[in-house]
């Protein structure tokens, strides 16, 4: 490797000492961008596709250093010239390319597939402005645009373009690459389809824009708002647009490989990650039938090529367009759709005649109101439906998708997520992977069931102490960073209890707020903790989700009062950080002791936070839901914290709809309380009322997802885990395990099972 002093040299006949970090930025991103294009990237016979409306893939400098071996040296090089990379990396913009879990495994995933030696590349959308950048003001989140390309960028040109046809308007696509390093491996692409003639001079005030101006926004935003018709319109130009491009490139790529199209699933196989990218199925059987295959072929052709990826239960988001949205967008999908659903019909009433049952039709493609649905498309049309961790795809195949088990068993299978451990403990936590290095070496680099080794150390004093100190630096470096980048102080000796996610009713972060106000009326009565506690919180609302907003509110007004209140703020503070992202993420787990992952039983379909917060010595404190499930077998109960009604009775509440969230207000004194304080005089004080009003009386009245259900047992359970962390040992041993048990969750293990299950390629 060239050294960063040459190549600085060379770049602006200047010394490493002299340059500034945005221009050492830049040397390092063209060094590492010639690095990575010279390792191995052939394309063997079979290839997959990983099709996703998000990539949420985090700054790349220092993985890709990491991940080409190159990173000792740089670091020492710069280190000598005075220079800090951690500085330097935060001239580089976080690409704003996803939204949260879902496109954080993308990302996760395509670090894998490389690292594995797999020939795979992402196929996604290259958004100008990304999601949106969150503020705060007045208490309340407020949206603006998030530009995140630069004329320096990891985003390389290619020469490719593609039309896409749209109802009244073609467009013609133009292509960006970023490399994906694999680490100690070969270089895969992630494929990001764009337009030149998006506009970013269109958006008006915060995040509003013309939706009906296509060629000026197509590619402005992920997930556009879509509370009124032109957004939902706005969204399937998108999809279309995302799904035809990579369609047309993958055949191109195929044919080029020497393909005859006849044996599209001999080179190819395609990912769908969630239903965005449904129209993929529909689009290639199109091009098939134009290239001149017959459509009974083609949709062979294509049906043993797709396979989908389940991320959700929760039926709202389970996507259905209106057939008039489709004749509008895409008229030449919908003949299409409509022999899709005509041949799934008659095979459901084939299958159902046979076996005895009644018939009905709620495995059609598109139902009796004319909406298509998305994912029945991809069950009936692809050869894999995969849930992401084992109860949800258990409850997959008991409920929600049951009919569609009962006829074709042999398609589902469960692949529990995983993250890469090159970001979530090489990169995030360097004190951390060192220690581990120095204790059972390198081998859980690339094997990371190693880390089981460190099991044998729960009873070693020097080890747990230095795992306690590994901690405690680390939250003095999050401490700095809030302080420098938000202006917010904490306390690196006060407990760390963090939750940090997308803000989702289901997720529960009204719970977590319920009990910062049973906290400060404990501390108001005189009720002192052992030791302080910090609550952190991070979240953005989607930009039309009311209810989501309010919470936020809540969660901002709380910080002021406790903040504020002489009497309470030595005892609890409560921090909301503005515009949580994989960059604040990166800080924010490894500094953290007990992570919040609450979700109401069966509604969160695995996470992933939970898993990187595990790896980096934390404590689950959470509902037995997601993937929490697998970590409580994996640590035992001894090194979880526990709590909340059972999937399965939570599943009876809804099936019954018998709960009655204001029952449970009625017989508690400490619900009541903490419930009726949102609406009471001090938060009035602060807040707006009627923010507070609608989230008090939307907890009152409705509660979906059982909030009030859980309160009593969780903050029995957190006052559980607040007491245990007084007792040091034992909570350091708890940490152990939890890193000792983590390598499950490495994402190599579910990129393994998904290529051996799924994939099969060479
Ligand atoms: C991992 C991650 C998520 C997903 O978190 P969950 O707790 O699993 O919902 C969301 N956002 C970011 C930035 C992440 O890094």
């Amino acid at each position: 490797m060239v050294s960063v002093k040459e190549y600085v040299k060379g770049l602006y006949n200047q010394d490493i000492s002299q340059c500034t970090d945005r221009q050492l930025y830049h040397a390092l991103l063209e060094m590492t961008q010639k690095a990575a294009g010279e390792k191995e990237s052939s394309q063997g016979k079979k290839k997959l596709y990983y099709i996703s409306a998000e990539f949420l893939i985090g700054k790349l400098l220092s993985n890709n250093l990491i991940n080409l071996g190159m990173y000792d040296q740089v670091k020492k090089e710069l280190e000598e010239a005075g220079k800090h990379l951690a500085q330097i990396e935060e001239a580089e913009p976080e690409p704003s390319l996803g939204n949260g879990g879902l496109g954080r495994l993308a990302a996760c995933f395509l670090d894998s597939i490389a690292t594995l030696g797999l020939s795979g590349d992402g196929i996604g959308l290259n958004y100008h402005l990304g999601l949106f950048k969150q503020e705060f003001e007045n208490n309340l989140q407020k949206e603006t645009v998030n530009p995140w390309m630069e004329e320096h960028s990891w985003l390389t040109r290619r020469d490719v373009s593609y039309p896409v046809k749209f109802g009244g308007l073609t467009v013609h696509s133009c292509l960006y690459d970023i490399a994906v390093t694999g680490y100690r491996n070969r270089t895969n692409q992630l494929h990001l389809f764009d337009i030149d003639t998006v506009d970013e001079g269109i958006v008006t005030e915060g995040i509003s824009f013309d939706k009906e101006d296509i060629e000026r926004n197509l590619t402005l935003f992920l997930y556009p708002d879509d509370s009124d018709e032109k957004g939902h319109l706005l969204r399937i130009f998108q999809q279309y647009f995302m799904v035809s491009n990579g369609a047309q490139y993958i055949l191109d790529e195929c044919m080029a490989k020497g393909c005859s199209l006849h044996d599209l699933p001999e080179y190819a196989v395609i990912q769908i990650n969630d239903t965005h990218p449904t129209m993929v199925i529909p689009e290639l059987i199109r091009l098939l039938m134009e290239k001149g295959i017959d459509m009974d072929e083609a949709i062979d052709i294509v049906s043993k090529t797709c396979a989908y990826t389940n991320h959700t239960i929760l039926a709202e988001a389970l996507e259905k367009w209106p057939i008039r949205y489709l004749k509008k967008v895409v008229p030449q999908l919908v003949p299409i759709i409509e022999i899709l659903d005509s041949r799934a019909r008659r095979k459901v009433e084939k299958w159902q005649k046979e076996e005895k049952k009644e018939t009905d039709n709620s495995l059609s493609v598109i139902d009796g109101d004319d909406n298509v649905h998305m994912a029945h498309i991809d069950i009936h049309y692809g050869f894999s439906v995969n849930g992401v961790a084992y109860l949800h795809t258990e409850i997959l195949k008991k409920d929600e998708l049951h009919k569609f088990y009962e006829l074709y068993p042999e398609k589902f299978n469960n692949k529990t997520n995983g993250i890469t451990f090159r970001r979530w403990l090489l990169h995030c936590n360097h004190l951390l992977a060192d220690w581990i290095t120095s204790r059972i070496g390198n081998g859980y680099k690339l094997d990371a069931m190693e880390l089981k080794k460190l099991g044998s150390l729960v009873d070693d004093e020097e080890a747990l102490r230095q795992v306690q100190a590994i901690k405690h630096e680390n939250k003095k470096l999050l401490k700095d960073y809030l302080l420098r980048t938000q202006g917010i102080e904490i306390d690196d000796h006060s407990i760390f209890d963090i939750q940090v996610k997308r803000l989702h009713e289901y997720k529960r972060q009204q719970m977590n707020a319920l009990y910062v106000i049973h906290k400060y009326l404990e501390i108001k009565g005189g009720k002192l903790p052992a030791r302080p506690i910090t609550i952190m919180f991070g979240a953005k609302a989607a930009p039309a989700y009311v209810i989501a907003k309010d919470i936020i509110h809540l969660i901002l007004c709380l910080q002021q009062l406790v903040n504020s209140d002489p009497d309470v703020s030595p005892y609890l503070k409560v921090v909301m950080v503005e515009n949580y992202n994989v960059t604040l993420a990166e800080k924010l787990i490894p500094a953290c002791d007990i992570s919040e992952q609450i979700s109401l039983a069966s509604k969160e379909a695995s996470g992933t936070g939970n898993m990187k917060f595990m790896l980096n010595g934390a404590v689950t404190l959470g509902t037995m839901d997601g993937a929490n499930v697998e970590i409580a077998q994996l640590v035992g109960k001894d090194n979880i914290y526990i709590f909340g009604e059972h999937s399965d009775t939570v599943i009876e509440h809804y099936k019954k709809a018998d709960y009655c969230s204001r029952d449970y207000y009625e017989k508690n004194e400490d619900i009541k309380e903490a419930v009726d304080f949102i609406t009471g005089p001090k938060l009035m004080e602060i807040g707006q009322k009627e923010n507070l009003e609608r989230l008090s009386k939307e907890l009152l009245n409705k509660d979906w997802f059982m909030t009030l259900l859980d309160f009593e047992d969780y903050v029995k359970v957190k006052e559980q885990a607040y007491a245990d962390f007084e007792d040091r040992d034992a909570w350091m041993r708890k940490m152990l395990v939890n890193i000792s048990e983590a390598g499950f969750f490495s994402s190599d293990r579910t990129i393994m099972q998904y290529n051996e299950d799924i994939w099969k390629l060479g």
